[in-house]
């Protein structure tokens, strides 16, 4: 089968980089594993990290976390009834299941947690196999290449937005205006009526965005909003957000941060963090790492409930490197999502 690779740490420079098109051979449904003939793969900036050596894959391997398709083999102790369902895969491709923090429902945090397109091959490809009781079934009126951001994108969002302890009425904030953001606002826009969502994002377009999917309020990350927001959301790889956020939060306030990695280039943004402008009066400070899933299933769910409407730039298979390149340039609006060739 046909499959992106990525084989080295950096490659940016490479003429046809950072991943490379092979031929590899097409993979066979061990126990307990299905087989998924790949319609669609989300492009989430955790490749970046993966590429840039921020969170290192053991080399080489096929990156791409938030897969659509259909199963189409069955390996031993699956039931039949898997063949041909349009299904997803996400984030978490396995976890122990017997230590205290699976035990305790907080299977993103075992020790023994594995990641699809990290430590098992993801998506970028025509096939990929996946542990059954890590796949979803994908919900009813969802073009199934508009879902695969869902995935990642919008169920780590999702735990974004519980671990907040949002609730209906209080302000939220969203640092950023990326795949997960957009797909956070639409979300809370249903689930708390009441509230007012206020975006910070560099870029004007984004802004735009924000204010066309229903945010109240939406500035530069250093611009003071109407209300000061009781809950922030940060989505940027950068360090001077945090700040940014931690200054920007109403006295009580928590911030959540999503995401996998921080680029180190302005840490000395911390250096600038004076307590009683930034951490006094009990604001609060929490990071989101990895999904569970419950997180995907929820989501799911909710997402079909409340026709959540995932903006999605779609990539031909060949067009990989090139996705990539724009997510690393920014140039995002809603999420990109690479197609499976053929
Ligand atoms: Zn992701
Ligand atoms: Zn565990």
């Amino acid at each position: 089968m046909k499959a992106w690779v990525l084989d080295r740490t950096g490659g940016w420079d490479l003429p046809d980089g950072p991943l490379s098109l092979r031929e590899v051979p097409t993979p066979e449904p061990g126990l307990g594993q299905v087989r998924i003939r790949v319609w669609a793969c989300g492009v989430c900036h955790t490749e970046l990290d993966e590429i840039d050596g921020r969170a290192a894959p053991p080399h080489p391997v096929i990156p791409g976390h938030q897969i659509v398709g259909e199963v189409d083999t069955i390996g031993s102790a699956v039931e039949r009834s898997w063949l041909g369902r349009r299904v997803g895969v996400a984030w978490i491709a396995s976890a122990c299941g017997r230590c205290p923090r699976c035990l305790e429902g907080r299977e993103n945090l075992c020790p023994e947690f594995r990641a699809t397109g990290l430590d098992v091959d993801g998506g970028y490809a025509e096939y990929c196999v996946a542990d059954v009781r890590f796949v979803y079934p994908l919900p009813q009126g969802f073009e199934p290449v508009r879902a695969a951001p869902l995935l990642c994108a919008g169920a780590i969002g999702y735990r974004s937005l519980r671990l907040a302890e949002m609730r209906d009425g209080l302000t939220l904030g969203l640092m950023g205006f990326g795949a997960s953001a957009h797909l956070v606002l639409q979300l809370a826009r249903r689930m708390y009526p009441s509230s007012r969502v206020v975006v910070f994002a560099r870029s004007e377009s984004e802004r735009d965005f924000a204010i066309q999917l229903g945010a109240h309020w939406a500035g530069d990350i250093h611009e003071v909003p109407p209300q000061a927001p009781d809950r922030i959301i940060d989505t940027t790889p950068v360090w001077s957000t945090v700040l940014a956020s931690l200054r920007a939060l109403a006295p009580g306030g928590r911030l959540v941060i999503n995401a996998i990695r921080k680029e180190s280039s302005d840490q000395d943004a911390w250096l600038k963090l004076d307590y009683a402008r930034d951490l006094w009066m009990e604001k609060q400070l929490s990071t989101v790492a990895n999904v569970t899933r419950a997180d995907v299933r929820e989501f799911l769910g909710l997402a079909a409930e409340f026709h959540l409407q995932p903006e999605i730039q779609t990539f031909a298979f060949h067009e990989a490197n090139q996705a990539l390149r724009e997510l690393y340039a920014r140039r995002i609006r809603g999420a990109k999502v690479l197609l499976a060739p053929g």
